[in-house]
Parts: structure tokens; C-alpha cells; sequence
């Protein structure tokens, strides 16, 4: 069974962010020194987890994608990893990492059944990396994506959030990289997300600029033609090389949008620009039926008319999503809360 939103889009995505926590503190997704958290009672256990992710296949996912939050922060996380991996609805399930503990939790993850990581790096510069992540531990990472790739994690995709001025200078050193551990590296512009309380216009870096940057180093650019839902366009360097641009702050893809995401308190949001969500953990712990939560589901995603990316293109003066304060009063609009 499939079902269609109002704009005719299906329900196929899923993003579970399986905690709020994380132990980096990106400047672009937590600038700020304090955190409202979610509270522990609120987070699904892995059985509720799963309960759900049954109701989303009943209506159409096929693909679930493990976030946070940092979620290899989730203790024993290997063991939600088995329980959905052995369903047999799920045709993919992957996993978003910064990387850090990914080393020592690589091989668990694929014994458990966990098909491929897409990890998180911004920079390969010690230095930088301190400063964009408030943390030290690029080694951490750069052995975490060999040990994922050495666990057959793959394909391997590494995501790059681009900033003018700030790491605009590493394009070719991420892609060469990529290259010496089989990775793709998909460039994302910066988002006017919630938790991005710094954003500015300027420090966007736009495709088009990603896009000359390497035809000047490479040469000619192909783009590659594919009929997907998937948010990054994908390109070929003259060498065979390929790498994505996810373009969602000048060029977005509402049109194509099939993801919702639930928080790791059951709150299931459409967009990741939508202000609220439906509270699937309180139909789950009322004793609600598969068949009641289905259709709370089912109503929520047939309602969906959310563009959210596509409506702030036109904003003129545009500006962080959201102040901090704003935040603060609800975690639940945070990007390290909605699982980006
Ligand atoms: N901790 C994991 C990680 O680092 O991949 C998963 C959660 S993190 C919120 C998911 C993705 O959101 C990361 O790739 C991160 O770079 C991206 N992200 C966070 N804030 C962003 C922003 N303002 N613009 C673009 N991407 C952002």
C-alpha cells in the first residue's frame, strides 16, 4: 500500500532520529552554549521504534535512515539496527554519522545488518575541524570512515556542509579524499534551518560556485541524469569521479520530497522546516493499534502540503529560521532534534 500527500507525493523516506544528543557541537547546527533536551522518559524505546517503523512500511517506506542527534550516542544501538534490519519491508537501511564513534562500532553495526553509512565531514584540517565542531577528533572520524568502509559499509558517502569563507577552500582536497577511501562526497549548501541561529545569505556557497570551482581544477562536468527522489543531484568529473550537490537553500526539491522524520521522542514531522509535528508517542502509549496509528499516519501525510525549502527561496532578506530563544522553548525545531 501507498500513500499520496496532497501535492501527490508518497511516503517512502523515513529519517528515526534515535537521540537528541550529540558529542560535536557543529557551529552551523548547535552554535549556542546551552540545550533544552528532550526528556529521557520521552524517548522510544527500541520496541516502540520499531512498532512504528512496522505502521510506516504498512503504508508505503521502504527506505529508513538512522540520525539524530549523534546516534551512535544511542547505547546498543546494534541491536535496533538487527530488529529493523530483519524486516523484510525495508528495502534500505542506512545510517548518518559524524563519524567520531564510528570506529569502534563499524563492524557491530554491519554484523547487525546495517547496508551503508553516510558520514558526516566538513573539514580535513585538525584546526578547522576544533573550530567548526567545538570538539578536537578529525583522527576519530578519518578512522571511523575507513573502519566503515573495511566493514563493507557501503556505498560510502561522505557529506560536506559548504560555508563561503569557511571551508569554500577544501572542495578538491574532500573529493581527492573521497577518492582514496571510495567515498562520494555530496556537497550540501547551508541551511536556513532551525539551530542554524548564525545563518546568513553571504556565507551560503551555491552550487553554481561548487560547480565552477571543480570544472576549473577538472574540466568539463557531467551531469548525471537519474529519476530520483533522493534531495542531491549527482555529477561526473572527466576522470569518472562522482559527487552529489545537495542545493536545498538556492535550489530545493520540494516538488520531490517522499521523507518525514521522526524524533527520537515520536514526534513526526513532515518537513524539516514545519513548525509542528503529530505526536505519534502518545497515540503509542495510549495502547493505540497498528491500525489506529496507521491512520493517524495516513491522515497526516494525505493533509501534507508542506514546500518548506521552496518557501524560503523568495524571502527576501533572508535570515536564520529561527532566534535561539525561539528554540529554547521547543527543542523539537532544532536540526540536531529533527535529525537533518
Ligand atoms: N550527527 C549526525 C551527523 O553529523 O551526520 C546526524 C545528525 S546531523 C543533524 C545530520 C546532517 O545535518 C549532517 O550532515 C549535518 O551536516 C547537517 N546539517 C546540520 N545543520 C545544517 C545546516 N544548517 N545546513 C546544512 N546541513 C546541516
Amino acid at each position: 500500500m501507498s500513500i499520496a500527500d496532497a501535492f501527490g507525493r508518497p511516503l517512502r523516506n523515513l529519517r528515526v532520529s534515535v537521540t537528541d544528543r550529540c558529542n560535536l557541537r557543529c557551529q552551523y547546527c548547535m552554535p549556542e552554549e546551552h540545550y533544552v533536551w528532550l526528556p529521557r522518559a520521552d524517548i522510544l524505546s527500541f520496541e516502540e521504534i520499531g512498532r512504528l517503523v512496522d505502521c510506516f512500511t504498512d503504508l508505503g517506506v521502504d527506505r529508513v535512515r538512522l540520525t539524530g542527534g549523534e546516534p551512535l550516542m544511542r547505547h546498543d544501538l546494534p541491536l535496533l539496527v538487527r530488529q529493523l534490519a530483519a524486516k523484510p519491508a525495508l528495502r534500505d537501511l542506512a545510517l548518518t554519522s559524524n563519524g567520531v564513534l564510528l570506529a569502534e562500532q563499524a563492524a557491530a553495526l554491519a554484523a547487525a545488518g546495517l547496508r551503508r553509512v553516510t558520514v558526516s565531514l566538513d573539514t580535513l584540517r585538525p584546526d578547522r575541524f576544533q573550530a567548526l565542531t567545538r570538539r578536537a577528533g578529525l583522527d576519530q572520524v578519518l578512522n571511523g570512515i575507513a573502519a566503515a568502509g573495511a566493514a563493507g559499509l557501503r556505498p560510502l558517502k561522505l557529506d560536506t556542509v559548504v560555508m563561503r569563507g569557511i571551508n569554500d577552500d577544501e572542495l578538491i582536497d574532500l573529493i581527492e579524499y573521497g577518492k582514496t577511501v571510495a567515498a562520494e562526497v555530496r556537497f550540501i549548501e547551508y541551511m536556513d534551518v532551525g539551530g542554524a541561529t548564525h545563518w546568513s545569505a553571504e556565507r551560503v556557497y551555491p552550487r553554481a560556485s561548487i560547480l565552477d570551482d571543480l570544472a576549473r581544477r577538472y574540466g568539463a562536468i557531467a551531469a548525471l541524469r537519474e529519476e530520483s527522489a533522493a534531495p542531491a543531484e549527482r555529477y561526473r568529473l572527466p576522470d569518472g569521479t562522482v559527487f552529489g550537490i545537495i542545493a536545498s537553500t538556492t535550489a530545493p526539491f520540494c516538488r520531490a520530497c517522499d521523507r518525514a522524520r521522526l524524533t527520537a521522542d515520536g514526534m513526526w514531522y513532515l518537513c524539516l522546516y514545519a513548525r509542528a509535528g503529530i505526536d505519534l508517542r502518545a497515540a503509542l502509549r495510549r495502547g493505540a493499534t497498528r491500525e489506529e496509528l496507521a491512520a493517524l499516519i495516513t491522515g497526516g501525510w494525505q493533509a501534507r502540503h508542506d514546500r518548506g525549502a521552496e518557501e524560503r527561496v523568495v524571502h527576501r532578506d533572508r535570515a536564520p529560521l529561527l532566534p535561539a530563544s525561539e528554540l529554547r522553548k521547543d527543542p523539537h525545531l532544532e536540526m540536531h532534534t529533527r535529525g537533518g
